[in-house]
């Protein structure tokens, strides 16, 4: 008898852990599509569109080298709708003696998997696609105070050698961020993306869904995501050749009606295995080294693939299953309906939420300071956050959709990913974006019914947390500003905060 390979809608890599030692004569890969897997979020349409297109092709592609696959579709009347039940199903034919299966990226799957008695041993494998295992971040983390991205994000360039010269960072410098702030000047605009067409596969799967999942969100219209390697090699190379160069001195910045700028557009098929990380990286290193991309732009690069990625997915897998439920700042509203909709005035939050439906896609700054900025502002209950997040863009998976929410965006999680809370007013938002000249809203008044809704709502939430707050030395210049305040000033803040969430169904 064989082993039963399991491999997973987000781990289509030839080269994944659970198929390296196969045996093709007596093994089989045994990969589900599974409704419990695509309704316990009502994820994106485009997001289910990929997942099982990818997976149909991977399966191809596995069957063209030799390799048995038990693909279990969607519409197969004996699907039990679960993996585990899937695994259970096929075990019971009798024909292996093992399951052998790589760690997954979501923390109650691993543990239903881990848990599983199914009469045969389990094998779980290290999902080696990332640089740093869980183990070696557990040790790297082991006595540390604080967990800061910045410092695991240079060991990591010591172990992989990325823009090192020597012992020292290239440039002289590990970071260069500050040269990576600028607004975009009037104008410049990004050269026009190549996104995937859909393949015959993909339209296969686009009619399965447009039929099935009609009550999921966003649009199908304009999916462009790549569905197997030599789309995500297209899609990523066309990256490196026309936007790396521009990607540092834009990474900012945000523009109405602008969804992709100078990003990578990278991160659905990073996410389930059709590019590779440290290729990725490596590539962007030497389009720097032989003079096609600044200094700049592939440092900023490289630090959020081998720093924030592998630093979020380190942080989630030592804190859970705790981090899920950490709520330090005691937010407990609801989230706005227009997060669905993109039914508010607000022209930067009905841009973004534009492009999570048409695209399920939105850029990081968007996320950050614009859909997740306003949340933590208002005090949206970070489960909601996470559910939102979980189900409008392409790329998420809980590992690193839930450490940017949770940590990243709304402080949630006390100051284990950042440092500070990302906390800002509407000031920041018209430094790094158009959107404001064309909003109904003044970025410049504070107060009143034309008042740009992200000033009260900042004063009141820097008023709220203050105490909290008040050790934070990076939160020091608005608390001095917020103490130069008087009560009267404070409470009308307080009170405008209070109507617009009320306004807002909070
Ligand atoms: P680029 O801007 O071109 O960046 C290149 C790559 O760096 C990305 O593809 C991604 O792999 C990596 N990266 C950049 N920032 C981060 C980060 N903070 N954490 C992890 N990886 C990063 N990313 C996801 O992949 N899935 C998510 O569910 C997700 N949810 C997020 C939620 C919030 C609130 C925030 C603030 C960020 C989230 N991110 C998430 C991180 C980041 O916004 C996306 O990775 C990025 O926007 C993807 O687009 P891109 O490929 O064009 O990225
Ligand atoms: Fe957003 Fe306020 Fe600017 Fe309008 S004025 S776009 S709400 S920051």
């Amino acid at each position: 008898r064989g082993a039963l390979r399991l491999v997973l809608g987000d781990q289509l890599s030839e080269g994944l852990s659970a198929l390296s030692d196969i045996d093709p004569a007596r093994d089989v890969v045994l990969m589900v599509e599974s409704v419990a897997e695509a309704t316990a979020w009502k994820h994106h349409k485009q997001k289910l569109v990929l997942v099982w297109s990818a997976m149909r092709q991977f399966a191809e592609r596995l069957r063209a080298k030799g390799l048995r696959v038990r693909y279990v579709t969607l519409d197969d009347p004996d699907n039990t709708r679960t993996i585990a039940g899937e695994v259970t199903r096929a075990l019971g034919e009798g024909a292996f003696d093992r399951v052998v299966r790589t760690a997954c990226g979501k923390w109650g799957l691993e543990q239903a998997l881990l848990n599983l008695d199914v009469g045969v041993p389990i094998e779980t494998r290290e999902d080696d696609r990332f640089l740093c295992s869980r183990a070696e971040f557990a040790a790297w983390a082991e006595g540390r105070r604080e967990l800061r991205m910045e410092f695991f994000y240079r060991e990591m360039r010591r172990r992989t050698g990325l823009l090192m010269d020597g012992d020292k960072p290239a440039g002289g410098r590990w970071n260069f961020d500050p040269e990576n702030r600028k607004k975009l000047p009037k104008g410049v605009r990004p050269p026009q993306r190549l996104r995937a067409a859909p393949n015959a596969t993909t339209q296969t799967v686009i009619e399965m869904v447009s039929a099935g999942f009609d009550d999921h969100f966003g649009m199908l219209d304009a999916f462009g995501w790549p569905t197997n390697p030599e789309e995500a090699e297209a899609t990523l190379e066309h990256f490196l050749a026309h936007m790396l160069p521009e990607f540092g001195d834009w990474q900012d910045a945000m523009a109405w009606e602008q969804p992709f700028l100078w990003h990578g557009l990278i991160s659905p098929a990073l996410n389930i295995g059709l590019l590779d990380p440290l290729d990725i990286c490596r590539r962007a290193e030497a389009a720097w080294r032989e003079g096609r991309a600044p200094l700049n732009a592939v440092e900023g690069f490289i630090r959020q693939i081998i720093g924030w990625r592998e630093f979020v997915r380190g942080v989630y897998w030592l804190k859970m299953p705790e981090y899920g439920l950490r709520n330090a700042l005691e937010a407990e509203g609801k989230l706005p309906w227009f997060y669905w909709t993109g039914e508010t005035d607000m022209a930067c939050v009905a841009d973004a939420v534009r492009s999570a439906r048409d695209h399920a896609y939105a850029h990081h700054i968007q996320r950050l300071m614009v859909t997740g900025n306003l949340a933590m502002l208002l005090g949206v209950h970070p489960d909601a956050v996470d559910d939102w997040y979980m189900v409008v863009f392409a790329d998420a998976y809980e590992w690193v959709e839930m450490p940017n929410t949770r940590g990243m965006a709304t402080f949630a999680d006390g100051g284990i990913v950042g440092s500070k809370p990302y906390a800002a007013s509407g000031a920041y938002i018209d430094r790094m974006s158009d959107y404001c000249k064309g909003c109904r809203y003044d970025v410049k008044q504070r107060l009143g019914d034309d008042a740009c809704p992200f000033n009260a709502l900042y004063w009141d939430f820097i008023d709220r947390h203050a105490q909290r707050l008040a050790g934070n030395g990076r939160m020091l210049m608005p608390l001095k500003t917020l103490s130069g305040m008087d009560e009267a000033e404070r409470r009308a803040f307080r009170e405008k905060a209070a109507a617009l969430r009320s306004a807002m169904g909070v």
